[in-house]
């Protein structure tokens, strides 16, 4: 650079101001120096010059002339020496402990769950790949831009804070580091030369005047008018609108109008227009315009001098050249936030730094961007300065939150961003809470951004709040969370202090939001989820975290607490105090007296949000915990009396939210708290009338009031239900630390449990019914494997966790963060549960856990007499039979509670003496009372509850408690027997009346029991019956194998029973055995009637799919023809590169029920427009009636024609036919043809003909000698139907537009048979399946009707076409025929040709006159022979092919095969003239013969089974390597010693042999100069993929888009076909084809797939399905979590690792070619898919 700097072009310009020169600038006395001053005169001189183009840059140039003009000399200056000499220096040295890597939205962050101090704290891919952490519990996510990585943050990680790569004492080099500092000199020099380029940078950046420059930057030339139109970027207006304005404005063309707008939404701000002032302001006004028309709200457009607009450009370079020097020492780093910290003397204006913050808001996003990548990597770099920093930021705090809010643009975008770099981490946290009491900052910023929306009692209220507004607002909030995320462990009186002013400037937060939004209650209905109302939920949500947080800073602190306590509580007075007051009523029951204003439910309105006091109950659960309460004398009932005055608990069942696991634990639950706080300082009498006096239910239980009104008994019903689960959860709900002696992780694992009890839940499920803290944890894995084993997925769904059976007993049906449909379903599981074990379905409560001593008085409610007299009162009512006066609800809690209360007795009799147990339960429950309503005591009631026919169901739950009595009164007993003796008489007398009843109850039980199963097992076995019958009815509906392969079975055994002769297993040649066509009887699937398949009747129909495929290509690169316009299809390359597969569901319908079908609708889909994409209607898809699977054509169902042989002729004629015979009849047809054909090309045979192979007497006739018969007369229908399905494969297979005339439709139809069977074989060889017996139905009945169709297809078009494609054909074999533009042998698929010829040979047999073909024997021989030539043909091309490998172990195998094989191998070499080599030994010739023909006599075996009906041998059945060539062999009539074949027709085939191996194609091949296709041919799969799901994401982050060098987001996608890495979803990649614009993904399955393929979006970790150019879905990945779940999205963020059996199944829909079918599927059930626009994918 020197170099450039020494000659370019602006060197010599910059003269005068910095020597350019290293040793010069030495000599330059800095004193004399003013570098300020020439500094901006260079500026001033060549910054307008250099960005003088605006509107069309030339930005290589412009970079260039900078470096030339500007930086270089200023780097020359400031180093001393050479810059890229220096920069290297420092470079090999220089590097940060700190990582400090900014992440770019959508780039992999790693956090570990075990060391991270909180969740914000990440790692960059690199710095994770190389920590520790990699093997801890992980979290993988998307970052949405602006975070930063924390290695090397010692603060931000328990353990392992910095990775190998930047951990300074790791290497050696490392020591040099520190060692290495700035000398002196560049020290100096950097603080002259700093302080200039800063303040240039500042004052440009904030620079205001639209016409002028600074006085030092103007220099004396004249001024130019001249102007630019800038319009600035908005989140307002949306890309269309921007086009659309411009377009209007400034009448430019659609693509110019988008290129400014996605340059203004990447920079922030663009010249739209250059020129004078005059028309640049036009201009300014027009966009305007034009743009409020549109959106209301105008463009930001200015207009700038051409001089302001380059000096603030380079202003951005200048920051981005300091932020690249950042990086290279700690020095300059420490020197710039030196003097961006500087402030005036004696000013009170803000520093450099704070005044860019300030000025923030007003920056562009291209300048943002800059200024904040430059304050991460000086001041976030260096602890020290960033501390000071912080300071600074806070300062400003409110100021620059007010802005944020007033701005339109994204939080990453704004300097406020930054806030979770610096208050996350703990030390700088309580620096900033102690020392700039930065608590209080951000609750009084709260306080004064939310007035907005406060109503006239100074409650929020959100009334058409603004979404985006309060999402602003938010960000406040989460700064709170941010600064006290870690707690601190030592407390300085300072730090007490200001958390304190912090805290009680958050009540007043919190004051506002004190019974704010009030609902009145409607009994019975559901409140409207209206949006303004979400807004304080979505706040409280907020909250949550920060209040629990506050609670455990108070907890940490008794002494903290305390004060806390008080001032908490004197907020609550305060607001109390302004509640509203009514008349003091008095209320009598049972003896008690309550005095009071009531306030009533049903009619008051009542707020969910308390939030005051529910910090007031969890500071007082926090105060019983550590046992300070005791030091709390001042407050008592008064406080607990009104502390749940308004409290929510009513709106249970109306407010969602109030109880959903994001809310609960600041509102639900602290409600329950308030209460048993208050139920523990009252008298429980006192209480009880409370709460009765709350519910309105005070006169419901002092007498019968008879009321005719039904709705407001019903009314009174659901209120006594509400208000006994109340005191349920008051009294029975203790798992909060503080109210009980139990851990955090008790529990959670009781929550665990209950939720396990509803049913089996996925991890996920589990985690999301679980409340977070602060870290986003739940503490779910420390403890589920103690309750619940983990149960594997299978091919899909999901592994589920299922509760031990230990825990069951645990079960609490009250549990009180049920919902009502999971109490209900938790029950009826339960019971179902307890039925199948046999046992009774009591479900009494588990006993709970003691109260802590502060909450030990809430047990008194249970035996306190207005309790005894709501129970006894409730029963007696049912008992009374007064139906509507109670429900079985209600005596289910009723019940609930009588178990709570013996419980309770219980535990408290086994932990001490009878005599000091007060609580008198049993007593109270087993007294008489005196007054009429009393007169019967709970048991007697219980008693009698048994025959109430309503509650059979609580009859079981009834006996368990009258149990309990006994048990209590036992244990009451034995402790005092003298006391209790005068009574126990009675009692034991009816204790054993209990017992013996019970057993009689037990016995009826069983009885019951039995009876049930024996009714179970007759539905069952009726319900068998039934889908027995449904499965004979459908028969096609069930694809099973095994009843296919049963079928095929039992023909086979009738067979071997008619005739035992082995050769009826032989399809080929004189021993062919015979063939077995049944009768076949299909049902239509849309008229359900039957009918037999016949050549004469009108046809069925199979439905089918046509489709391009490239499943079995040998080579990806090759590139696919798109339009078939000019192709030829006759011969397939042996890499079978792309084919036209046909597949079927295998539903059968008539031809025309099918027509009937597509034409409705194709009515009915042209009425509704907007389903049309599901299919394409044009190229005739539809999807199956029955399986809605996609189809595009149907398949006729041609019968197959019977034949059998006479094997006393067959023998006879196998005297006459020799192969060479055969030959030379058919030559002589041909030429004979040729001779008659005038039209016809002459051909040339006549070497061939008259090497006197025999005797010339044969004639044009002869083939016609050995039998024939007359063509089959099809049907019109069926012949129809073969036109049309041919015409589909020809259209679709070269994508092409249809025509029924055309040449090439028979050879598509030969083609996609072999291609088919290809795929077919391929499939069942991977899967290792036997070739016979164990294909799926629907591919067993499509083969058939394909093989038999292609056979057919044949009398549709012209014979003597048909003829002449058999002679090009046969070329190929019979190189003597010379047929123009004849491929050599290894540029052929042999296995294509043989389809070819056997189909279309009859054609030979046509006469002008008569339509014949061959007879049964002569087909035989034909097929025989044909057969036979390609084998030889193909056992020739894989010698030359794949024989040329050197052996690398020896074998003696001297088998007669190896010795043909060397034998053969001599005649090959001597044909090449030695380019073969001879010196592979025979027995690997013949391995490698044995095995690369496999597929193709396995390919044969099927095609001639299918078309001749001839059953395979067994062993084609079964799975056997060795067995399976041997029936091969007999099946196909070859030698198995395949060599033989050769020999046997030696004098016949040695000249083809001579010329197949002459060809030049073969000998190049065999010179290694290009290469042949290797047999056997690979089997495809999908590309390996890695284990483990981090090395994806990290190849992707490695990945750089081909095409453009920008730094946006990427979205890196993986073809699974071959493994390219494409980037996905950006114009940068997208691709002209046929004049249409396609996405990189689109446009490369076109290659890779002919239009089908399947990717991985890799950030995303999603699989995408796409077909053709509108259509695709997504797919499961294959990857799961170690809880069986896949994780589109990345959303949970746990380690991912690959699942092969999906893996697996993914490769099966490929190799199937059933990915069309499941988008198709996808698309119907999921019409949401529909806005993607897959073609730009
Ligand atoms: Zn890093
Ligand atoms: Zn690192
Ligand atoms: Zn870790
Ligand atoms: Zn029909
Ligand atoms: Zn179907
Ligand atoms: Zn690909
Ligand atoms: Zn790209």
């Amino acid at each position: 650079m020197a170099d450039g700097a020494d000659g370019g072009p602006g060197a010599g310009a910059a003269g005068g101001w910095v020597p350019v020169r290293p040793q010069e600038g030495v000599m330059w006395c800095d004193e004399r120096f003013n570098f300020q001053a020439t500094f901006l005169q260079c500026l001033a001189k060549h910054v307008p010059n250099i960005y003088s183009a605006e509107m069309d840059p030339l930005l290589e140039k412009q970079e260039e002339m900078v470096q030339a003009v500007i930086l270089c000399p200023l780097e020359c200056y400031l180093f001393g020496e050479d810059p890229d000499i220096f920069l290297e220096k420092l470079q090999q040295s220089g590097t940060s402990q700190l990582c400090g890597k900014v992440f770019k939205g959508g780039e992999t962050t790693y956090s570990c769950r075990d060391c991270a101090v909180d969740p914000t704290c990440v790692l960059c891919m690199d710095c994770f790949q190389n920590s520790i952490h990699k093997n801890h519990r992980y979290k993988m996510h998307s970052s949405t831009g602006g975070g930063f990585c924390d290695c090397g943050d010692a603060e931000a990680w328990k353990a392992g804070p910095v990775c190998t790569k930047h951990d300074p004492g790791a290497s050696g080099s490392a020591k040099e580091n520190s060692e290495c500092q700035l000398n002196e000199e560049i020290m100096e020099r950097s603080r002259r030369v700093f302080p200039s380029v800063i303040k240039y940078i500042v004052d440009m950046l904030i620079w205001e005047e639209e016409k002028e420059l600074p006085p030092e930057l103007t220099i004396s030339r004249e001024k130019v008018d001249s102007y630019y139109c800038v319009l600035f970027n908005d989140e307002h207006h949306s890309y269309d609108h921007v086009i659309y304005s411009l377009q209007r404005a400034l009448g430019c063309e659609l693509s110019e109008a988008q290129l400014h707008t996605t340059a203004i939404d990447k920079e922030g701000r663009r010249a739209v227009k250059a020129g004078h002032y005059a028309s640049c302001q036009e201009a300014k006004e027009d966009i305007k315009r034009h743009s409020e028309n549109v959106s209301q709200r105008p463009l930001h457009v200015e207009v700038l001098h051409a001089d302001v607009m380059a000096h603030q450009k380079f202003a951005l370079r200048l920051g981005s050249w300091l932020n690249k020097l950042m990086s290279y020492s700690s020095d300059f780093r420490q020197i710039f936030c030196q003097i961006c910290l500087k402030e005036e003397a004696g000013s009170e204006k803000p520093c450099f730094i704070s005044k860019l913050m300030l000025w923030d808001a007003k920056l562009h996003k291209g300048a943002r961007k800059v200024l904040h990548e430059l304050i991460f990597s000086s001041f976030f770099m260096e602890m020290e300065y960033k501390k000071l920093f912080a300071v600074e930021f806070v300062k400003y705090y409110k100021v620059l939150q007010n802005e944020y809010i007033n701005d339109d643009h994204d939080r990453v975008l704004s300097v406020t961003a930054l806030s979770v770099q610096m208050f996350t981490v703990p030390t700088l946290a309580r620096h900033l809470i102690a020392e700039q009491n930065v608590i209080t900052t951000i609750t009084e910023t709260l306080l004064e951004v939310l007035p907005e929306y406060l109503d006239k009692n100074d409650k929020f209220n959100f009334q058409g709040y603004s979404q985006d507004k309060l999402n602003r607002v938010y960000a406040v909030i989460y700064d709170l969370r941010y600064v006290l995320v870690s707690k601190p462990t030592l407390w300085t009186d300072r730090l007490r202090q200001r958390f304190l002013e912090g805290f009680v400037s958050f009540l007043r937060i919190l004051t506002c939001m004190q019974g704010m939004e009030e609902i009145k209650r409607q009994i019975g209905q559901h409140i409207e989820v209206d949006p303004d109302w979400e807004a304080a939920i979505a706040i409280q949500m907020q909250l949550k975290n920060i209040l629990l947080m506050f609670q455990e800073w108070c907890a940490c602190d008794e002494e903290l607490l305390l004060k806390a306590y008080r001032e908490c509580h004197k907020a609550v007075m305060k607001c109390t105090m302004n509640g509203r007051s009514r008349e003091k009523t008095v209320f009598h029951l049972c003896g008690h007296t309550l005095e009071s204003r009531p306030y009533r439910v049903s009619a008051d309105p009542v707020s969910i949000h308390l939030p005051l006091s529910r910090t007031l109950a969890g500071l007082h659960v926090r105060l019983s915990q550590t046992g300070a309460i005791s030091r709390l004398h001042e407050f008592v009932s008064p406080v607990a009396a009104e502390m749940w005055r308004r409290n929510g608990l009513s709106l249970i069942s109306q407010v969602f939210y109030y109880q959903d696991v994001k809310c609960r634990e600041e509102m639900y639950d602290k409600d329950i708290i308030m209460l048993q706080i208050g139920a523990s300082l009252m008298d429980p009498n006192q209480f009880l009338l409370l709460i009765l006096q709350r519910y309105e239910l005070a006169d419901a239980f002092k007498k019968m009031k008879p009321t005719k009104d039904q709705d407001l008994i019903k009314q009174c019903n659901v209120l006594i239900e509400e208000m006994l689960q109340i005191l349920i959860y008051v009294v029975g709900e203790r798992y909060v630390p503080g109210v009980s002696n139990v851990t955090k992780q008790d529990v959670i694992m009781r929550e665990i449990i209950h939720l396990l009890c509803i049913e089996p839940m996925a991890h996920s499920a589990i985690t999301k019914s679980l409340p977070e803290n602060e870290n986003n944890e739940t503490g779910l894995e420390n403890v589920i494997d103690k309750v619940a084993t983990f149960k594997k997925p299978g091919v899909s769904g999901h592994g589920v966790y299922e509760l031990k059976d230990e825990c069951l007993k645990e079960f609490n049906m009250f549990f009180y963060h049920y919902t009502k449909t999971q109490h209900s379903k938790a029950e009826h599981t339960q019971k179902k549960r307890r039925k199948q074990e046999n046992r009774d379905e009591a479900l009494p409560p588990p006993p709970p856990p003691d109260f802590s001593p502060t909450f030990s008085n809430v047990v008194r409610i249970l035996n306190c007499d207005v309790m005894m007299h709501i129970l006894r009162t409730i029963l007696q009512r049912a008992v009374e039979l007064e139906t509507h006066l109670w429900t079985e609800a209600m005596i289910q809690m009723v019940l609930h509670l009588l178990s709570l209360g013996l419980l309770e007795e219980k535990q408290q009799l086994l932990k001490s003496p009878e005599e000091e147990v007060t609580f008198d339960f049993y007593h109270k429950a087993t007294r008489m009372g005196s007054s009429a309503l009393n007169a019967v005591n709970v048991l007697m009631l219980l008693e009698k509850l048994k025959s109430v026919p309503q509650l059979e169901t609580q009859k079981d739950t009834v006996n368990w408690i009258l149990q309990m009595f006994d048990t209590v009164k036992r244990l009451r007993e034995k402790s005092s027997l003298t006391t209790v003796a005068a009574i126990s008489g009675s009692e034991a007398s009816k204790g054993d009346e209990t017992q013996s009843t019970q057993d009689k109850e037990k016995a009826e039980r069983k009885r019951k029991a039995e009876a049930a199963r024996l009714h179970r097992q007759k539905i069952m076995a009726q319900m068998s019956a039934l889908q027995r019958n449904f499965i004979e009815t459908h028969k096609l509906l069930y694809e099973n194998t095994l009843e296919a392969q049963g079928k095929e079975d039992s023909v086979m055994e009738e067979e071997s029973m008619s005739s035992a002769i082995d050769y009826s297993k032989i399809a080929l040649g004189p021993k062919r055995g015979p063939s077995v066509a049944e009768k076949e009887v299909l049902t239509c699937i849309l008229c359900q009637e039957e009918q037999e398949v016949k050549l004469e009747s009108t046809a069925m129909v199979l439905s089918a799919c046509v489709q391009k495929s490239t499943a079995l290509t040998q080579n990806r690169n090759r590139v696919l023809e798109l339009s078939g316009d000019t192709l030829d299809p006759l011969f397939m390359h042996p890499d079978l590169p792309c084919g036209t597969h046909t597949g079927s569901c295998g539903h059968v319908m008539h031809a025309a029920c099918w027509q009937k079908y597509f034409e409705a609708m194709q009515l009915n889909f042209r009425q509704r427009l907007h389903v049309e994409q599901i299919f394409d209607l044009e190229n005739g898809e539809y999807l199956c009636p029955l399986c809605k699977s996609l189809c595009n054509t149907v398949i006729p169902i041609v019968p197959l024609q019977a034949q059998k042989i006479n094997s006393e002729d067959a023998e006879a004629i196998a005297q006459i036919l020799s192969l060479a015979r055969w030959l030379e009849i058919i030559i002589v047809r041909i030429s004979g043809y040729s001779v008659k054909n005038v039209k016809g090309e002459k051909q040339n045979l006549p070497a061939f003909a008259n090497k006197g192979m025999g005797n010339s007497a044969l004639e044009f006739h002869s083939i016609l000698s050995f039998g024939v018969q007359s063509s089959p007369k099809y049907s019109s229908s069926i012949k129809e139907m073969l036109i049309l399905f041919a015409t589909t494969i020809y259209r679709v297979g070269l994508k092409v537009a249809p025509n029924e005339a055309d040449y090439r439709i028979p050879m598509m139809t030969w083609s996609t048979c072999a291609f088919t069977i290809q795929c077919i074989e391929n499939l069942l060889e991977t899967e290792g399946k036997p070739l016979f017996g164990s294909l799926q139905n629907r591919q067993h009945s499509g083969l058939k009707a394909l093989v038999q169709f292609a056979a057919a297809q044949r009398t549709t078009s012209p014979q003597v076409l048909i003829q002449k494609h058999l002679i090009r054909l046969l070329g190929v074999l019979l190189p003597n025929f010379k047929v123009e533009d004849t491929p050599s042998l290894l540029e052929v698929d042999m296995f294509h040709i043989l389809m070819g010829v056997v189909l279309s040979f009859p054609s030979l047999y046509w006469e002008d006159a008569v339509d014949l073909q061959p007879s049964s024997i002569s087909s035989a021989y034909n097929h025989l022979y044909l057969f036979h030539l390609t084998t030889l043909a193909h056992i020739t091309q894989i010698v030359i092919s794949s024989a040329t490998e050197s052996p690398t172990t020896r074998s003696s195998d001297n088998s007669e095969e190896a010795r043909s094989a060397q034998s053969f191998c001599r005649e090959v070499c001597q044909y090449t003239s030695g380019c073969f080599s001879q010196d592979i030994p025979g027995w690997l010739v013949w391995d490698c013969v044995k095995k690369g023909i496999m597929p193709y006599l396995r390919c044969a075996a099927l095609f001639f089974h299918y078309l001749l009906g001839i059953s395979p041998p067994e062993e084609l059945l079964q799975v056997s390597e060795e067995g399976q060539f041997k029936a091969l062999c007999s099946y196909l009539s070859l030698p198995t010693n395949l060599f033989l074949l050769f020999q046997e027709y030696w004098d016949t085939v040695n000249p083809l042999l001579q010329r197949w191996c002459a060809d030049p194609v073969v000998l190049s091949c065999l010179k290694g100069k290009s290469i042949a296709v290797k047999y056997p041919r690979k089997r495809n799969s999908l590309i390996k993929l890695p284990e483990d799901y981090s090395c994806l994401l990290n190849q992707a982050s490695q990945f750089r888009c081909p095409r453009s060098d920008d730094d946006e987001q990427k979205h890196p996608v993986l073809c699974l076909f071959c493994g390219a890495m494409l980037c996905s979803q950006n114009t940068c990649c997208q691709e002209l084809v046929n004049g249409e614009e396609l996405g990189a993904c689109t446009s490369h399955a076109l290659q890779c797939g002919a239009g089908v393929c399947m990717f991985l979006k890799i950030r995303e970790c999603k699989v995408v399905l796409i077909e053709g150019k509108t259509r695709g879905c997504l797919y499961p990945a294959p990857y799961l979590d170690e809880y069986g779940e896949t994780d589109p999205g990345l959303k949970r963020g746990n380690p991912l690792h690959l699942c092969q059996e999906r893996y697996r199944k993914l490769h099966l829909l490929w190799q199937q070619h059933c990915i069309i079918e499941e988008i198709a599927r996808s698309q119907e059930t999921n019409q949401i898919i529909f806005g993607f626009n897959w073609q730009l994918l």
